[in-house]
């Protein structure tokens, strides 16, 4: 199997089994593989991320690492008589869409023996990483801001993972577990091309679930934009190996509160170095000041006829009501899909009879916390 990182701004090639995640020049790799995707290769008996077994650049067998991840549900949702459609990624062994990339990571790390490694994150990467961690038998040390919901540092510290909470904003977590990767594998969520290729798993499954067609359009929550840059990758794939015609038009919504990447979009421009979160948000899971793959982000959004809006908390607060009343209990960052669908239809980016895809990216299980605060301490409902 051929496989190597690429750094996306100047090409160097790179071994897949350095131990740092970025080229001489600062920015991020992307792996290059020669794994194909073809239809009579997916195995039907596995109901997990496995059945792309041949599509995914995993060397051995006996490295795989799984939970059984993936192969979540697609519901029509009613709301104002759009079509729409919600993937259920919240149904997931930690309750996350990230659990796919973990899956991969994990395998990679196993097959390239590493024994411990550090990861920062908002809250959904750290629990995904603890849980496969243990699952594969290597130690984790996860960083978090200490905002984070109290039932996600629970989740961490069960799975046996160490838990450092860090004072200050996200990107201050960052800065304290890439002092910490000094000594230890820094197995980041963000940075790690593998973990980016356990995500791209979901366009696989989206496309197969429809009959191999794509939706006109899919909808998701943006932060760091790792999901929404996997899911542009493995479309960008399924194309290139003739298993669709097309590639749907990806808008990514932010919270208001954080949007470097709408800024980025509206104004032509790049990310401000400079951006700093503007103030607290429910909307924890989407709080990436500074997106390490922004570039090729607004590429895609260019490309594919997307867009990026912003959302309000209040905003969000009546889009996972919208959800709630329809049995869907997702965290609030998830929830920022229905008021940004909305906003899309309203800027004609979406015509309301298109097929649209919503993205439910993670648990509201996790974050009962925040969500009692909300609707019953807040409001006193
Ligand atoms: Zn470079």
């Amino acid at each position: 199997m051929i496989r190597f990182f690429r750094c996306v701004n100047c090409g160097l090639e790179y071994p897949v089994n350095i131990n740092h995640l970025r080229c001489e020049c600062g920015a991020p790799f992307e792996l290059v593989h020669d794994c194909v995707f073809l239809k009579s290769e997916v195995d039907k008996e596995v109901r997990s991320i496995w059945r792309y077994r041949k599509a995914i650049p995993v060397e051995k067998d006996g490295s795989i690492v799984t939970l059984g991840e993936g192969f979540t549900p697609i519901l029509p949702l009613s709301y104002k008589g759009y079509n729409i459609w919600v993937k259920l990624e919240y149904v997931s062994p930690t309750g996350s869409f990230k659990d796919r990339g973990a899956s991969v990571l994990f395998s990679f790390l196993r097959e390239i023996g590493v024994k411990n490694i550090v990861e920062d994150s908002s809250g959904n990467a750290g629990v995904s990483v603890s849980a496969y961690g243990a699952r594969a038998g290597i130690e984790c040390e996860i960083f978090c801001p200490e905002y984070t919901s109290g039932g996600k540092l629970i989740q961490i510290s069960l799975y046996g993972a160490k838990l450092v909470k860090v004072k200050g904003s996200r990107e201050d977590t960052s800065k304290a577990a890439v002092k910490a990767a000094q000594t230890k594998y820094y197995a980041s969520h963000n940075w790690h091309p593998f973990f980016i290729e356990g995500l791209k798993t979901l366009s696989f499954e989206i496309v197969e679930q429809l009959n191999w067609n794509v939706p006109d359009n899919i909808v998701l929550p943006l932060g760091f934009g790792g999901l929404y840059y996997s899911l542009y990758l493995g479309f960008k794939q399924l194309l290139r190996d003739g298993i669709v015609c097309k590639i749907p038009r990806l808008f990514g919504v932010q919270s208001e509160m954080c949007c470097p990447l709408y800024e980025a979009f509206v104004t032509n421009g790049g990310v401000n170095p400079e951006y700093v979160q503007r103030g607290e948000t429910i909307a924890e899971g989407i709080c990436g000041a500074k997106p390490v793959f922004w570039k090729q982000i607004i590429g895609a959004v260019r490309e594919t006829g997307g867009s990026i809006v912003t959302v309000s908390d209040r905003e969000i607060e009546e889009s996972l009501k919208v959800l709630l009343r329809q049995g869907f209990l997702v965290e609030p960052t998830s929830a920022v899909v229905i008021k940004g669908m909305e906003k899309f239809v309203e800027i004609r980016a979406i015509k309301s009879s298109e097929k649209t895809l919503l993205i439910l990216t993670g648990s509201g299980l996790k974050t009962l916390d925040r969500l009692e605060e909300i609707f019953y301490k807040r409001h006193g409902l």
